[in-house]
């Protein structure tokens, strides 16, 4: 093979990335720009998809220059991106006929409560329920299926646009695959199974687009991109686009489960931790949707043939690093995230506070959008060190708390945590992190993980790499993390912690 790379474009919520992989899996070059982050209303979120794929055209042709080489160089190109963010365009002029909403977007929260109130849509007790069963997942504004109806019902002229099929809808990864293979002339309308499962509208089990989710949501199925593997050539970059030649377009994964593999996490009960704004756990549970019985949700993790798709349990925490940033910017007592580590390490202990950072609420296990954040425990003798200390350990109890949820899921205890994200440089949060667990905690040393993980994807679609084997041998360690805690210490802090969390619930209503 004379092509030397594979080039990853990494469309995340704040910028788009364009990044050149070599054989042995590390980053050649790379290229980044940012785009605006629009608030119409108070919880809404937008992003404009003309600009986003402006910016990513720019950080293409960025790239390219900066490596000094032409289209013949590169071998394939895999997309990721940030899910569930709504897109719908014309199919004829091209145009969005809205903005992007944004995955974070909180719109449709009445339009998601009024559904809930419908016998038998929502997750009863026994964790049975028609949205659970059919998709895997919950009703929540953060999917993509509420965001399409509220654009169909509220864009003058939309739905019938769409009934009249001149319409199509598309995650970012369908949008920048449509424009990258031609657009109005001739571009694919596809998506991959690991985005398509993010929708409310797939099945989990067919891998298929469901009729009753559609019929509910009252969306035409002609508007929907056909759903293919994500190892897969969905068509070919066109000589006047960016790449300016012909790139086969073989690989398109979701940024969490592009993490996950990534990770190499390619064996069943392998699982990765990603610790940026929000933590994203994810356990690949193999070739079966185990459905959630603990508030996770079911997610497709990848297929590479029609057909046959992996899994992986998902439990998502809205506020992580994020504590951070409020200890920076609303309180002020540090001055920068790495801060966190000199004056954690200062004190022995968090002086016995617990901190459960609930701003949002609670995600996963918990899903309480009514639960707020709440400090627990000070006296006179609580200090700053002891607060910083506490909110890293939030961190590790919330990863804790799902874990045991993926735990008790998948009947696998995990042994290891293999993790990535811009928090993970801490090195006192990690040692927290396999302190608070009992097990390892492993960091590799490739932190560009996410756009590894759909590289590869792509990369295995027209032989770059050979197959999985190549994968795992790529993947190296950079530190191990060992747990330092007595079992009797470990169990005696996490019942504070759960006392804590109980504290914080219902606190709105
Ligand atoms: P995202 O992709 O969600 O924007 P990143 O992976 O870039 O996030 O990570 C940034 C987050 O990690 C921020 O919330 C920041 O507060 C946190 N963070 C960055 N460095 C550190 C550090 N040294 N210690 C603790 N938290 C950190």
């Amino acid at each position: 093979m004379s092509s030397k790379y594979v080039a990853v474009i990494d469309q995340g919520t704040t910028s788009t990335r364009c990044i050149l992989f070599s054989k042995n899996g590390r980053p050649i070059a790379s290229n980044q720009m940012e785009h605006e982050q629009i608030f119409p209303n108070p919880g809404w979120v937008e992003h404009d998809a003309m600009e986003i794929w402006s910016r990513t055209q720019d950080v293409i042709r960025g790239v390219m220059s900066k490596a000094q080489i032409t289209s013949e160089n590169i071998s394939a190109i895999g997309i990721t991106n940030q899910r569930e963010t709504t897109i719908l365009w014309d199919k004829f002029t091209g145009k969005p006929i809205y903005n992007a909403i944004v995955w974070q977007c909180t719109r449709t929260q009445n339009f998601c409560e009024e559904w809930q109130k419908k016998p038998g849509w929502t997750q009863n007790d026994k964790g049975e329920g028609k949205v659970k069963n059919i998709t895997g997942l919950l009703i929540n504004p953060y999917f993509s299926g509420t965001k399409i109806r509220w654009i169909l019902d509220n864009v003058p002229g939309a739905r019938e646009k769409a009934e009249a099929g001149k319409l199509l809808f598309g995650n970012i990864d369908s949008w920048l695959i449509w424009n990258l293979t031609g657009g109005v002339n001739g571009g694919v309308h596809v998506t991959d199974v690991s985005n398509a499962s993010r929708t409310l509208l797939m099945s989990i089990k067919n891998l298929e687009w469901d009729q009753e989710m559609l019929n509910e949501l009252k969306i035409p199925r002609s508007i929907l991109p056909e759903i293919k593997p994500s190892s897969y050539i969905y068509g070919y970059t066109t000589d006047a686009g960016p790449f300016g030649g012909k790139i086969p377009i073989a690989g398109d994964l979701g940024d969490q489960q592009a993490a996950l593999f990534g990770q190499a996490c390619l064996s069943e009960g392998e699982a990765k931790n990603t610790y940026g704004t929000g933590c994203f756990m994810l356990m690949n549970i193999g070739d079966k949707p185990i459905q959630s019985k603990n508030g996770l949700l079911t997610t497709a993790f990848y297929s590479r043939e029609k057909n046959k798709c992996y899994y992986a349990l998902e439990g998502s925490i809205a506020i992580a690093g994020a504590a951070v940033q409020w200890l920076r910017d609303n309180l002020k007592i540090i001055d920068a995230a790495p801060d966190t580590e000199y004056f954690a390490s200062k004190v022995k202990d968090s002086g016995g506070i617990y901190f459960v950072p609930a701003f949002s609420g609670l995600f996963a296990p918990f899903w309480d959008m009514t639960a707020r954040g709440s400090i627990l425990g000070m006296t006179r003798y609580t200090r700053k060190e002891h607060l910083i200390r506490a909110t890293l350990e939030s961190i590790c109890y919330q990863t804790r708390d799902v874990i045991e949820a993926m735990e008790k899921d998948s009947g696998k205890k995990l042994t290891a945590l293999k993790v990535d994200g811009g928090a993970v440089i801490n090195n006192l949060l990690m040692q927290l992190q396999a302190n608070i667990l009992g097990s390892e905690v492993i960091r590799p040393v490739v932190n560009e993980i996410t756009a590894l993980g759909v590289a590869y994807i792509a990369g295995l679609a027209v032989g770059f790499w050979k197959d999985e084997g190549d994968i795992r041998a790529n993947w190296a360690i950079d530190k191990i993390f060992k747990c330092e805690s007595t079992e009797q210490d470990r169990e005696k802090n996490y019942n504070g912690w759960k006392k804590a969390v109980e504290k914080c619930k219902n606190w709105t209503n």
